[in-house]
């Protein structure tokens, strides 16, 4: 059948296509202030994306944080247009190929040859459960089974999977399925700079969450096999933002409980917040903390390939060493360290090295202050915050459509801008112009003037 019209899409989709994190009525809807638009997309080019109707809207969130570098990007595509002539994919078991050798050595090279090893699979939550797997794993061979409780953080999100919403910490994702999660977690509070007293610093709410930590390790320390963190940024949570000193605070405070730091740096990684990794900005001794077992996906592949990475360190790899099949990790996925998901990395990789990416970062995300700035005087405005390249802020607004209203003033405007709730976020594409950031800035400002007149 010949489609060619936004509309017909539109039909066809909403029939066949069951949309994630939607309530499907909600598209049908389309006189309720729910009616959330469904937007179909004929093509991507740079930060932008097409319809079939010919409009255009600035990706302001990255397509759910994943795309780094541009939909369509030249470098990218010639890289997996070879890659596609070459091997598209074999099994990992047993084999190997050039993509996914070179990538876990560069990976390893990035963190200073800390975490050597990497384990892969194709989707952020898959990463989080065999992070988890593997820590209880190696506490079980080292011979300490009692070591088999999970810490997360309040507020705290890696990925909506049964196993892993065990340590998820959003009532929307994980309240209708809790009888099927193993409640093997518990959660500390989060060091999110929001909580502050009057007189504290973020310095000092990453403190006084780190004594939460400090105290319930002291009691159940021996119990524990690992503590999971989103590095910095919380982002499911509302772009929660914290200070390094919690990071710190917390592989000192592992360490002296022999329990594992698990680092999801599935949203934060790959230069988002500012360094490559977001964990490196908190040192001890001059040197990044590093964490036991880190997590990657989304931006790994710029955005193209579904693709996650466990990293681990030569201990814990150490520990599944033996004879004993039963020792060895035992997790595997079919399309395991696919060959073109791994070139797409390479190639994101490359223009990072290539173009000095952290360091274009630096004045973009300061034009994206800049953009931002005129609204912390709005009255409704509270939180105006940054870190890197995600920037947020809350909305005073009881009316229950907020989101959705904001959403679709500002896909009028040209803008891709997704509020989580009340907190409205840019997460932009690092090759977004100055030109791109200042439509952003415009198209927050008109679209939230414009939702709060009602
Ligand atoms: C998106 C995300 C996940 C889950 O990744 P999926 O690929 O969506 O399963 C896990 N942790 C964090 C921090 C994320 O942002």
């Amino acid at each position: 059948m010949k489609t060619s019209s936004n509309q017909d899409w539109l039909a066809r989709s909403q029939a066949a296509v069951w949309h994630p994190c939607t309530q499907m009525q909600h598209h049908a809807q389309t006189a309720s202030p729910s009616h959330l638009p469904l937007v179909p997309i004929a093509r991507g080019s740079g930060a932008w994306l097409y319809d079939f109707d010919g409009k255009r809207y600035l990706d302001g969130i990255s397509s759910w944080w994943t795309n780094l570098f541009g939909h369509a990007n030249p470098r990218i595509n010639a890289a997996l247009k070879d890659q596609l002539e070459t091997l598209e994919h074999v099994m990992l078991a047993g084999f190997t190929h050039q993509p996914v050798v070179e990538l876990s050595e560069r990976l390893s090279a990035l963190t200073g040859g800390t975490l050597g090893h990497a384990f892969y699979a194709s989707d952020g939550a898959s990463a989080t459960e065999i992070a988890l797997k593997m820590s209880f794993h190696y506490w079980r061979n080292v011979g300490r089974p009692e070591k088999a409780e999970f810490l997360c953080l309040a507020g705290s999100y890696h990925g909506e999977t049964v196993g892993a919403l065990a340590v998820t910490d959003v009532a929307l994702f994980k309240d209708a399925y809790a009888p099927l999660v193993r409640h093997a977690a518990h959660v500390l509070p989060s060091p999110d700079f929001r909580l502050a007293e009057p007189g504290e610093t973020p310095a000092d709410v990453a403190r006084r969450a780190a004594a939460g930590l400090a105290d319930w390790l002291e009691k159940n320390g021996t119990r524990t096999a690992a503590l999971i963190v989103e590095p910095l940024v919380q982002g499911a949570a509302g772009m929660a933002m914290y200070a390094p000193e919690y990071l710190r605070l917390a592989r000192q405070l592992c360490d002296q409980h022999e329990v594992h730091l698990i680092c999801d740096e599935i949203a934060v990684g790959c230069g988002r917040t500012g360094t490559f990794f977001a964990h490196e900005q908190a040192e001890i001794d001059g040197k990044p903390i590093r964490p036991d077992l880190m997590c990657l996906s989304k931006g790994i592949s710029g955005g193209y390939l579904p693709l996650s990475i466990v990293l681990s360190s030569d201990t814990i790899y150490n520990a599944f060493l033996d004879d004993s099949v039963a020792r060895a990790f035992l997790h595997s996925h079919s399309y395991t360290g696919n060959a073109l998901a791994c070139r797409a990395a390479l190639a994101t990789l490359d223009i990072f090295a290539e173009d000095d990416t952290i360091a274009v970062n630096r004045q973009k995300s300061a034009k994206i202050a800049n953009a931002l700035a005129p609204l912390a005087d709005h009255p409704q405005v509270r939180h105006l915050r940054q870190r890197g390249m995600i920037a947020a802020f809350d909305v005073i607004s009881d009316d229950p459509h907020f989101s959705r209203r904001f959403y679709r003033a500002a896909l009028q405007r040209e803008a891709l801008i997704r509020p989580m709730g009340n907190t409205i976020y840019l997460m932009p594409p690092y090759i977004v112009s100055d030109e791109e950031i200042a439509h952003l800035g415009e198209a927050v400002a008109g679209a939230l003037a414009a939702t709060l007149a009602g």
